[in-house]
């Protein structure tokens, strides 16, 4: 195979600090804001001049978390369950050869502070720190198929799950007046129901946690019904 050397023109800072949670594509959940941060070399202004005229930016990224773990030729879709495989491009799976991604985000604005260039984008589905390859403006003209299908991940995933807070986890919310969509964030993570298939299996009452931001947030999950108990600085 040839080989070629990529490197990262910047890296994405996300609130998502773990791969747990994490919806499974972008926009799912579009309270996820983060930045694109360039690297020295990309830190000029004129990389990214005329890129504001997009409302959607394509970002080509590194699963850098997961690459090392190499790939395997058929992976378990988790739609399907995770009972079923699909070879591994008939999937977006992170496990694959050279471990690229790709995700269409909002792009919310462009930002130079304090001698840094940065891209503000909402609804992502990255790792923080994920390093980025290349960044592509959104071009509806070409890229929206609407005679496209796409077998069996046709329909974006719906679950019937609710979420609800304690007074505690609410209480706390109210007092974090810097990040005010925090609630509908946490509650649109986990109506993604992020568990893994064989959990989604078991009985009775579950409990897990994630961190978002700074946060530590627990939370019970009994049969649709996710309960929020407790929400802390880490
Ligand atoms: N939209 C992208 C694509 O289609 O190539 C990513 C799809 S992949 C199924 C999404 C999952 O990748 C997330 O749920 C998260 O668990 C994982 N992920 C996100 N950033 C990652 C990173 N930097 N390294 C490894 N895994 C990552």
């Amino acid at each position: 195979m040839s080989e070629y050397s990529i490197s990262a023109v910047g890296h994405i800072q996300s609130p998502y600090k773990q791969k747990f949670a994490i919806p499974r594509q972008p926009r799912l959940v579009p309270q996820a804001k983060a930045k694109l941060i360039f690297t020295t070399e990309f830190n000029r202004e004129e990389f990214v001049r005329g890129i504001e005229e997009f409302s959607h930016i394509w970002l080509l990224f590194r699963f850098h978390e997961t690459a090392d773990k190499g790939y395997s030729a058929m992976v378990r879709p988790p739609r399907l369950g995770g009972n079923e495989r699909k070879g591994v491009f008939a999937t977006r799976a992170t496990f694959r050869p050279n471990a690229i991604g790709m995700s269409a985000v909002k792009l919310e604005g462009v930002e130079y502070k304090n001698g840094q260039l940065s891209l503000l984008l909402a609804g992502i589905d990255l790792l923080d720190g994920t390093p980025i390859v290349d960044i592509k403006p959104y071009l509806p003209y070409s890229d929206a198929m609407h005679d496209a299908s796409a077998g069996f991940a046709d329909t974006r995933p719906e679950t019937q799950m609710s979420v609800e807070f304690t007074p505690e986890a609410i209480d706390f919310i109210a007092t974090q007046t810097h990040y005010p969509e925090l609630k509908d964030f946490i509650a649109n993570v986990l109506k993604q129901d992020p568990r893994p298939a064989y959990k989604k299996q078991k009985q009775g009452e579950q409990s897990y946690g994630m961190t978002l931001y700074n946060y530590n947030i627990r939370w019970q999950v009994n049969g649709e019904h996710n309960l929020v108990t407790s929400i802390e600085n880490t």
